[in-house]
């Protein structure tokens, strides 16, 4: 995903990219296309780039382990700046320090890093999703068990084994 900024106007520019996610080198969890709409913007001293990212996730779910796809979307703002001789002064997080006769700009490595940021730590298959029984692992969205451990809190299950002791 590279951009040639050497010929841009001052101003406002956009852009849009599609291309496979194994592509950019993201694992085998992310499934077909990644688009990224970018908005540039150029002035004398620097460019700031938006990115908007969608990509398809692989993900299972935490409940009933079944693996399901969820489109995932995020944002990140990158500053360019044209000052290489203070460029140990910046937080590259957030900037980028670029020499002044630079030709082209490759947005693929920030792509890649805020995709994989947007991966969430907890991933559900749909909100009234069951999961499975602690006690015998059946499906509880296909059907109920027997199981009367089923709704009670593994807290509460020692303290009943203390009374029956
Ligand atoms: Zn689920
Ligand atoms: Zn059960």
């Amino acid at each position: 995903m590279k951009i040639k900024i050497s010929t841009l106007s001052e101003g406002r520019h956009f852009y849009n990219f599609e291309i496979p996610a194994s592509e950019v080198d993201l694992s085998t969890e992310f499934k077909e296309n990644l688009k990224v709409g970018v908005q540039l913007e150029k002035t004398k001293n620097h460019l700031v780039i938006t990115s908007n990212i969608e990509i398809k996730h692989n993900s299972q779910c935490d409940r009933c382990l079944k693996n399901f796809e969820q489109i995932l979307t995020t944002q990140y703002n990158m500053l360019y700046v044209y000052d290489i001789e203070h460029k140990d002064e910046y937080n590259e997080d957030v900037v980028t320090v670029i020499p002044k006769e630079v030709d082209i700009i490759d947005i693929t490595r920030d792509v890649k890093e805020y995709s994989l940021l947007a991966v969430p730590l907890k991933n559900v298959c749909r909100g009234e999703c069951e999961g499975l029984c602690t006690h015998c692992g059946k499906d509880l969205n296909i059907e109920k068990c027997e199981c009367e451990t089923n709704s009670i809190d593994p807290r509460w299950l020692e303290l009943k084994r203390i009374i029956k002791n």
